[in-house]
Order: structure tokens, then sequence, then C-alpha cells
């Protein structure tokens, strides 16, 4: 189950039990905002270095008023995940989940599926029986293709 932990025995069991603790391996999509004093600071080769995170930048860029934008996939054991961002937030990162910056607006789309084709990692699929439109925000990479694709303006950006 991602996140959670599980326990297992250390040998020798003599003369008792001892147990160590085995973080799991998680991967999350995360958004990062950092603001103008911040830009030039070498936060996320931290996150690698001390926290023992990897990281793949999705998307990266500098807005007008010079605040950072990064979306990264973070990867490593949850318990150097957890502090990696308790890290970032400390030092003044906004961080939130991907999923809450790439949303399908409900009431505009009307299930063409015109952006199903188009996503590069499905995470718009046709649901065979009803053709309703799915968007699974796990898999969202915010490449933006949908975005431009729809005729509806439909699938929407709150970066
Ligand atoms: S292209 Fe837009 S309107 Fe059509 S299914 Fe996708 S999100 Fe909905
Ligand atoms: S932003 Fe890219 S990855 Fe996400 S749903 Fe749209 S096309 Fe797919």
């Amino acid at each position: 189950m991602v996140g959670s932990k599980f326990w297992i025995a250390k040998k020798p069991l003599l003369p008792t039990t001892q147990f160590l603790e085995v973080s799991e391996v998680i991967s999350r999509r995360v958004v990062l905002h950092f603001p103008h004093r911040l830009i030039d600071q070498p936060i996320v080769c931290r996150l690698v270095k001390e926290y023992n995170l990897e990281f793949n930048i999705l998307k990266a860029h500098v807005t007008p008023e010079e605040e950072g934008l990064l979306v990264l996939e973070l990867s490593g054991q949850d318990k150097n995940y957890e502090q990696g961002i308790h890290y970032l937030r400390e030092v003044g990162v906004s961080v939130q989940p991907l999923s809450q910056d790439i949303i399908r607006n409900e009431r505009r789309c009307i299930d063409c599926g015109v952006c199903v084709p188009i996503c590069p990692t499905g995470a718009l699929i046709t649901e065979p029986l009803t053709r309703k439109i799915h968007f699974y925000d796990n898999k969202c990479i915010a490449c933006e293709l949908c975005v431009d694709a729809c005729p509806f303006r439909a699938m929407e950006v709150h970066f």
C-alpha cells in the first residue's frame, strides 16, 4: 500500500526479537513554486544529497514576476520523501500535488474524446460502455497538450 510501513524481524532472533522499520519506495508528482529570493538556490540538489530522493523534471519555467515553477516527479523512501517535502516548505517553497493543478472542468466537457489520443500518458480515457471521458490525474505529467487541443477549454491549468 502506498505510503504505508511494514516491519520485518531482524536476525538473530535471540535473545529477544528485534524489528527493523522498512520504508516503502514511493513516487509522487508535485508542483513547486519558488519565490524570487530562492530561484538561484540549489534547493533541488539538497533533495538528492540530503534526502536521497530522485527527481524527474516534468516542467520548469520562471514567471514574468520571476517566481520559479517546477513540476517534478519525486521518488524515494517514504520517510525521506516526507522529510524532503518538510524541508521545501520550511525554506519557503510552496508544494502541492500535481493533481490539484490540472483539472478537467466537468461543466465544460462534452465527452467529445478529442483529447484522448493526444494525451501521451493515457491519463484521459474513454469509458467503453458509457463513452464518458475519465481523467486519471495520477498519470498526468502536465504537458498541457490537452489544454490546447480541447475545443471547449475544459482542461484547465491552475499553476
Ligand atoms: S477534448 Fe475537452 S470536451 Fe472533449 S472530451 Fe476532452 S476535455 Fe472533454
Ligand atoms: S496535461 Fe498532458 S498528460 Fe495531463 S491529461 Fe493533458 S495531455 Fe494528458
